[in-house]
């Protein structure tokens, strides 16, 4: 076991070794595996991350078992003080999140900070639980003669959360803090190609001093995830990632009885009309498409141009791709960081060219990017025209900076395209006009709709939408639905005699 202080590095410096938290301590994980964690702008090594064992998360789950008793018992207005606290202490070290966030991740320090505050919005959401179990106990009077009747809202146990590498330090706390103030414990499985945000979240965790195993983590990859999945003791897991492990995830949890929530890949479509502001209308589409280097699950990197709008809306967003940094996050300038790892990058210039074969054109070329200084796994901003609904760049999700252009004669046909992918996840219409706007939520099958929105990410008093391959499960992330997916409605029925 190491001490609080031999694990918290200094201001600004990466914590090392990457450890587990298990039981209110930082622990070394017992396997022998372990991967190297890698900047992707300048592919310098920044640490190694232990590949957890099922014993490992045998500890961690036993030891947020053992807090469970304890933890439910505490009244759910002590608990969010914890969260109180929990918020100060993510902020006092919000700028060390987000440097460490930008080398581990590649995302450029202005979107670093902007994720860190998604998050600590969560912190501050959930700090209001003990109001939102009031509003949904409702009590019915006499549902028959001198019989009473309501619902009480009781914590379940232990609850996973696996989490992607897109958004190491906003979506743990999608998690964390609603199944701890609603009384559950908790074990989190970061990604492992990100895992320092997490060290860095749980320095606050430890910070705060929670009793000891009500917030724990494990590190480690797919058989870390499969002995959480398997633990007898786990009632519940969250998942973010891509839909075929959402898919995976949801299943092998529900045939084991557990509560699920799986929210799973996207392709998004923005559709723009000819009554959009365009002066708007293309920082936004291009906020959206190449922010964190497209590697977003609400990008919108297929834009369609509906009618006469298609030549003006190409002439600006080319010019404004051209006009792109690309560059290391941590430089202010950057605009676009680089891609996760060489991998992704393959795999993304493999879909341009087939793009390519399949007939779409490329008008602003990025695929032989080379950034004069740095050895990072950069795709230039890439925008493409002529895209189809046919063409797998049409139908899959690209994660990186390529914006595909296509053309509709009219909205109906735009919707329909927009509709023809097996994802679910958000879309964006840019119009002036009410009806349009209106005809696009009605018929558009996807969990989040932007009007002249194109990063339409909830708030945390709202559900994180998804439909289709994007979410599996009832329950979403965030706002009401977690409170119902970490709690369980206990029915009471009363008759007194005397
Ligand atoms: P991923 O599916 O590769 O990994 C996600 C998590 O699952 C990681 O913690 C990883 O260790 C684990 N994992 C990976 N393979 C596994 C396996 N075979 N068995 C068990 N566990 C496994 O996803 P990623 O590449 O880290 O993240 C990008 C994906 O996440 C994209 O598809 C993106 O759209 C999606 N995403 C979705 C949302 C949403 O809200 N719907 C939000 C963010 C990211």
């Amino acid at each position: 076991m190491v001490s609080k202080q031999e694990q918290t590095a200094g201001a600004g410096s990466l914590p090392d070794p990457i450890r587990n938290y298990v039981g209110g301590e930082w622990i070394e994980s017992g396997g022998d595996e372990s991967h190297p964690v890698v900047n992707p702008a300048t592919n310098d090594e920044l640490g190694e991350v232990p590949f957890s064992t099922g014993e490992d998360v045998d500890l961690a789950v036993r030891a947020a078992a053992e807090a469970f008793d304890n933890w439910r018992r505490t009244p759910a207005v002590d608990r969010v003080q914890y969260l109180f606290d929990l918020k100060y202490e993510l902020e006092d070290r919000q700028e060390d999140i987000a440097q460490a966030l930008t080398r581990e991740h590649g995302k450029t320090l202005a979107e670093a900070r902007g994720e860190i505050r998604r998050g600590i919005e969560n912190v501050e959401v959930a700090a209001g639980v003990p109001n939102m179990l009031r509003e949904q106990s409702g009590l019915v009077e006499d549902v028959a003669r001198d019989v009473d009747e309501y619902a009480v809202r009781q914590p379940l146990g232990v609850f996973g959360a696996i989490t992607p590498f897109n958004f190491p330090a906003m979506i743990p706390l999608w998690f964390l803090p609603y199944a701890v103030a609603t009384g559950n414990t908790f074990v989190l499985k970061p990604s492992e190609k990100v895992p320092l945000s997490s060290q860095l979240i749980y320095e606050a965790v430890d910070g705060v001093d929670f009793p000891d195993g009500v917030v724990n983590l494990v590190n480690g990859s797919a058989e870390t995830v499969n002995a959480l999945l398997e633990h007898p003791d786990v009632e519940g897991v969250s998942f973010v990632g891509s839909s075929h492990v959402a898919k995976y995830v949801y299943e092998t949890a529900a045939q084991r009885g557990k509560r699920v929530q799986a929210q799973g890949g996207a392709k998004n479509y923005a559709v723009v009309t000819e009554s959009a502001e365009l002066d708007d209308a293309v920082p936004n589409v291009i906020g959206s498409v190449y922010g964190n280097a497209g590697q977003r699950c609400l990008a919108n990197d297929v834009v369609v141009g509906v009618g006469d709008v298609y030549d003006d809306l190409k002439a600006e967003l080319v010019a404004a791709t051209e006009d792109l940094a690309v560059g290391d996050g941590l430089d202010e300038t950057t605009d676009v960081g680089p891609v996760i790892t060489p991998d992704s990058r393959e795999r993304i210039l493999d879909v341009i060219d087939e793009a390519l074969d399949a007939g779409a054109e490329v008008v602003v070329d990025g695929r032989n990017y080379d950034h004069p200084e740095l050895d990072g796994t950069f795709v230039g901003p890439t925008l493409l025209e002529g895209v189809t609904a046919d063409m797998a760049i049409a139908q899959d999700e690209i994660f990186g900076p390529v914006l595909c252009l296509a053309k509709t004669a009219d909205l109906d046909e735009a919707i329909e395209m927009v509709n023809s992918t097996r994802y679910g996840n958000a879309s964006t219409i840019y119009t002036e006009r009410g009806t349009d706007a209106r005809k696009y939520r009605y018929e558009v099958d996807a969990g989040n709709i932007g009007v002249n929105v194109g990063v339409c990410a909830p708030m945390g008093f709202f559900h994180f939408g998804g439909r289709k391959e994007s979410f599996f499960g009832d329950l979403h992330a965030q706002g009401e639905d977690a409170v119902n997916f970490y709690t369980d409605k206990t029915i009471q029925i009363e008759r007194w005699y005397s």
